[in-house]
């Protein structure tokens, strides 16, 4: 058996950088950017307006008494920017528009009263220079790199791509990844099982973690337990999918047939057992041209559980996005799990005093999906250790 940590360096060796393929930007959300994006532009491009008010000339307050400055004009959002000359003019302004030249302070609209043409500043104003205007240039300047490659495009990468004027991008080819179920207990969820059977739902969870990641686009199947059925779906999907994953059917019972198909349509065995708890039974292969095949065991928690912990992390590499930090946090309770196995616990995070710590949400057993719907993710029990102290540390990986 090896360990989690073997297995995972495994798969890691066995996976290589995927090409990139262009994308338009609006199709882009939570796709793998795969080159730097760099402003064509100073951020601010202009000395903008923070503030609907008037913009004038400082040296208008230097007297001391109440201003009463003239409106020569308004100078609105998106209008080229004009020129104030004399000392008691001023321009109406809105935020987001361009400062107008020669004015230096922008007094917001609840500081001054507008009559006829004349805007009077409250006596209470206090002049701050610079206060409401965003400096041109103040945040970034043109050219600078905004965006590293390998990053995963999320609401704020977006719309720094779309600011600087980023229409297309290059991002990590979405691969097809097969995500096929087995087992004759297991119907389609539009079927209302018999007394025997039971729905599959770790297609459609594993498909649900796949897509939320934006690192693949699922493709189900399902295989019945018959040896040469189950040969003849690999041949398959061998063919046709960058990426293959199974679950169940991976362990020791007599309907069992994955290890010796696998091994019969010439996907190459990188190990088999894994001393971790849930997801023991896994299997990791390679077909014949490389694809990668993970092979889950098929009780919902296993699968879930090395989906996450092995399946995502590896089609992260393949993206070639930069490895994400995985946070620690503390546990709110000791806690026991005796067999040397690396336990995969899922856990709730709570407010504590000093912070987030995790409640312990051990399931059941591995077949309770339905126990982990109030849990974040899994916390890492490494194999070493069997009492885990309140207030320990440990690896976190949230659900996606
Ligand atoms: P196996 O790994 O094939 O021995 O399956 C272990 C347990 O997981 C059995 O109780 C199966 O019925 C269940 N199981 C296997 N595949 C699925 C699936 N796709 N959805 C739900 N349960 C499953
Ligand atoms: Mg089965």
């Amino acid at each position: 058996m090896i360990s989690v940590k073997d297995a995972f360096e495994t798969i890691l060796n066995h996976v290589t950088v995927l090409p990139y393929e262009t994308c338009v930007l609006g199709k882009a959300t939570s796709r793998t950017l795969r080159h730097p994006v760099s402003t064509d532009h100073d951020l601010p491009p202009y000395n903008r307006i923070m503030m609907d008010g008037i913009a004038a000339r400082s040296e208008a307050f230097i007297g001391g008494d109440q201003v009463r400055l003239k409106i020569i004009g308004l100078q609105s959002a998106g209008s080229l920017r004009k020129e104030l000359t004399n000392t008691f003019d001023c321009f109406e302004v809105a935020t987001g528009a361009v400062l107008p030249l020669g004015a230096d302070v922008v007094i917001p609209v609840e500081e001054i009263s507008i009559s006829e043409n004349y805007a009077t500043v409250s006596e209470a104003f206090k002049l701050t220079p610079g206060r409401y205007i965003h400096r041109k240039g103040s945040d970034r300047s043109k050219g600078e790199v905004l965006l590293p490659e390998g990053i995963r495009l999320g609401a704020k990468e977006i719309a720094v791509a779309a600011s600087c004027g980023y229409n297309e991008l290059k991002v990590a080819a979405c691969p097809s990844v097969a995500i096929i179920s087995t087992g004759d207990e297991l119907v389609d969820i539009d079927k209302v099982p018999m007394p025997h059977q039971i729905r599959r739902s770790n297609s459609h969870s594993l498909a649900a973690a796949l897509l939320s990641s934006g690192l693949g686009i699922p493709n189900l199947s399902h295989f019945v337990d018959d040896a040469s059925k189950v040969r003849d779906g690999l041949l398959h999907v061998l063919q046709t999918a960058q990426i293959i994953t199974l679950c169940g059917g991976v362990s020791k019972g007599r309907l069992d047939h994955l290890p010796r198909a696998l091994e019969a349509v010439g996907v190459i065995k990188h190990f088999h057992w894994v001393a971790q708890r849930p997801g023991k039974p896994f299997l990791f292969g390679t077909g014949p041209s490389g694809q990668p095949v993970f092979a889950l065991p098929g009780n919902p928690l296993s699968a879930l559980t090395c989906f996450h912990r092995y399946v995502i992390p590896a089609l992260e590499k393949m993206a070639g996005r930069k490895h994400k930090l995985i946070m620690k946090l503390p546990l709110q309770e000791p806690y026991s799990f005796k067999p040397q196995l690396t336990n995969f616990l899922p856990i709730e995070i709570n407010n504590g005093v000093l912070g987030s710590e995790v409640k312990p949400h051990p399931a059941g057993n591995s077949g309770d999906f339905a126990g982990i719907l109030n849990t974040d993710g899994f916390i890492e029990l490494p194999a070493e250790g069997t009492d885990y102290r309140k207030g320990l540390t440990l690896p976190f990986w949230p659900w996606l």
